[in-house]
């Protein structure tokens, strides 16, 4: 049976997956989990990859 939910919008790469993890209220699917931790900091990429969570917040109750 297939599930009725759609997937979530990755906040990396934008598209809509169905597995993958919660940073704050920011979703990240696996693939680009994987990718965060596989790519060295100080390159290209990772300023990239930064950036776009950069767009992950705190939850307001925190701060
Ligand atoms: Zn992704």
């Amino acid at each position: 049976m297939k599930k009725l939910y759609k997937g979530k919008t990755c906040v990396v790469c934008e598209e809509e997956k169905e597995d993958g993890m919660y940073v704050y209220t920011a979703f990240i699917c696996w693939e680009c989990e994987r990718e965060i931790v596989q790519t060295e900091p100080g390159t290209e990429k990772y300023e990239q990859l930064v950036k776009k969570l950069g767009k992950i917040r705190k939850p307001s109750v925190f701060s």
